[in-house]
């Protein structure tokens, strides 16, 4: 038995908290609804403190986050859509009422580390992870660590062009109307359809629209990146007949430029190989690495 270590996947709908004393192996767990910053973190202490004590605690969260240790607001949930959110103190509440030490970082980044780790992307020295859901998110994962600089990457407001049948749709990010979070997110989705993407067959035609801009997206980031893998997940990637029509939108859009076989082949942008156990597995790992510094 190791050291018992605490994890929370962050999201807007629900806190996942976990325990483990065991690398990959999850000891008890517990979901939360998100709703105050008050309730629900004190839920989540509540939890570790009847299963620890714990010694450390990581927390892959929803954001944006300040990631920045040199900002007095380091730790905090910047500027959010998410009522009640904006300045919540995640890692300053968290360490001291649980009187450990508490690594932040984004959802996508503590999913990708966990998929580089344990999942699809084991052994690789550069992988993407994005999650499409409510938003569009995604992390990127150089040597086993998440790439922090400036900020956190914001991949998913990247700008695509526009499908010839799909130009009256303004898009509904509300920082830039038609960026590819306002086109193929879940809530994109809903205004596009007037009901959840979930409901429209698989044959619908909105299905390959969305593989049609993410690809796009795969492509940009083979530019600029260079992956050795790009892993899709989140609510609207559990429809795998998604898959195929990124892969080809992807090779499409670098109409051959970059020259590796890998790019054509279905090991490339893959679903994750942890299902949504991501999110927790890599809470879990930001604690052990903070431990291991
Ligand atoms: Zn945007």
């Amino acid at each position: 038995m190791g050291q018992l270590l605490g994890g929370i996947e962050a999201g807007g709908t629900k806190f996942v908290c976990v325990t483990s004393s065991q690398p990959g192996v999850i000891a008890q767990r517990k979901v939360i609804p998100t709703t105050t910053p008050q309730e629900t973190l004190g839920a989540a202490i509540a939890f570790f403190r009847e299963h620890g004590p714990i010694e450390a605690l990581g927390v892959a969260s929803f954001g944006p986050l300040v990631l920045d240790r040199a900002s007095p607001d380091y730790g905090q949930v910047a500027a959010t859509p998410k009522p009640g959110w904006t300045g919540a103190d995640l890692s300053g509440l968290l360490a001291k009422a649980l009187d450990c030490p508490v690594a932040l970082d984004t959802d996508v980044n503590g999913a990708g580390l966990a998929e580089t780790r344990l999942g699809a992307g084991q052994g690789l020295d550069v992988v993407i992870y994005i999650t499409v859901g409510t938003g569009l998110g995604g992390g990127l994962i150089v040597n086993g660590k998440p790439v922090q600089g400036l900020t956190h990457p914001e991949m998913g407001h990247v700008r695509v062009r526009r499908h010839p049948d799909d130009l009256d749709f303004k898009g509904v990010c509300p920082f830039h109307g038609d960026c590819l979070e306002g086109l193929v997110s879940g809530p994109a989705a809903q205004a596009r359809l007037g009901h959840p993407l979930n409901d429209a067959p698989l044959d619908h035609p909105v299905w390959s629209l969305i593989g049609y801009y993410l690809g796009q997206l795969c492509a940009t980031l083979c530019l600029v990146a260079s992956p050795r893998q790009i892993i899709l997940g989140g609510g609207v990637m559990s429809n795998l007949s998604i898959f195929p029509h990124i892969r080809a939108a992807c090779a499409e859009a670098l109409n051959g430029y970059v020259q590796s076989a890998a790019i054509g082949s279905d090991t490339f942008i893959v679903p994750p190989g942890l299902g949504d156990r991501a999110g927790a597995l890599g809470a879990l790992l930001l604690a052990e690495d903070l431990l291991a510094r």
